[in-house]
């Protein structure tokens, strides 16, 4: 394990498989996004194995000044728990703040209520606002299309700027809310799926020619694909990031498991 430099800005993947099939079967591991940032720590979207995860790759749960989630999904959110429990050293060391959707922390949450008490604080996300903590600022721009309350992030911190498209259908103005210089994609499907009338049929996701519709909109420097459903995983995510690269003639990236991005490369692009 490579030492971390303490003044490096990265964004390490704990986990890089997305939807059902793929999170139950952990083909692919899950556990959201560790931002590192200015001195600021992160975790975005504890999905299951968010702890183990962390703690193989040596990151500090109690150096975390907050845990965001996108939506209440379990392949986002099942973690939230014993995250907060491991911010905050089992509540001996109260701090850090919980920042969900309403429908994650009001009528069903996700959070039990003894490790809130642990916690500085719940912020509740809402269309169009901006947040901030630490070194680290934030806007959810605009609620996406998904089965539940969702919200994708721009980041503004170390001097760049990144969003992280979370899960949504696509719907146009999607891309009109995300700039940056790097975008994080959630790509669940390989191809787009029309609306289906079985509930149980997933179809609220990004797709590979979605990700590169909006890789060629918004032109960032770098765009890493992500959250892979089991259809792009099996089309090896790799060779789509790459022939995504040489047609959009973007810098395209398929995040792998354990993957540590520092945005310092994005200067030299
Ligand atoms: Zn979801």
């Amino acid at each position: 394990m490579e030492d971390k430099n303490p003044s490096s800005n990265t964004i390490t993947f704990l986990g890089t498989g997305g939807a059902r099939f793929m999170i139950i079967s952990q083909l692919l591991a899950s556990g959201g996004l560790w931002l590192d940032l200015n001195g600021t720590e992160v975790l975005l979207d504890p999905g299951p194995g968010s702890i183990v995860q962390a703690t193989k790759r040596k990151l500090k749960p109690e150096k975390l000044s907050a845990i965001i989630l996108s939506h209440r999904h379990l392949d986002h959110a099942a973690d939230v728990n014993i995250m907060a429990e491991a911010m905050t050293q089992g509540g001996f060391n109260q701090h850090g703040w919980l920042f969900a959707p309403a429908d994650a922390v009001e009528t069903e949450p996700v959070i039990f209520s003894y490790l809130k008490n642990y916690l500085e604080g719940i912020e509740v996300l809402k269309e169009g606002k901006s947040y901030s903590i630490g070194n680290i600022s934030f806007t959810t721009p605009v609620r996406h299309i998904h089965p539940v309350e969702t919200y994708g992030m721009l980041f503004t911190a170390a001097g760049h700027t990144f969003s992280y498209i979370a899960d949504s259908r696509y719907f146009d103005g999607l891309c009109q809310h995300y700039g940056g210089e790097l975008l994080i994609i959630n790509t669940v499907f390989l191809e787009s799926r029309p609306p289906a009338d079985n509930p149980l049929t997933p179809t609220d996701h990004l797709s590979v020619p979605d990700a590169e519709h909006i890789i060629r909109e918004l032109k960032p420097k770098v765009a890493i694909l992500s959250h892979f459903g089991m259809s792009v995983w099996r089309a090896k995510p790799w060779e789509i990031a790459e022939r995504l690269s040489q047609q959009t003639g973007i810098k395209v990236i398929a995040a792998r498991d354990g993957m540590r991005f520092d945005l310092a490369r994005l200067d030299s692009i």
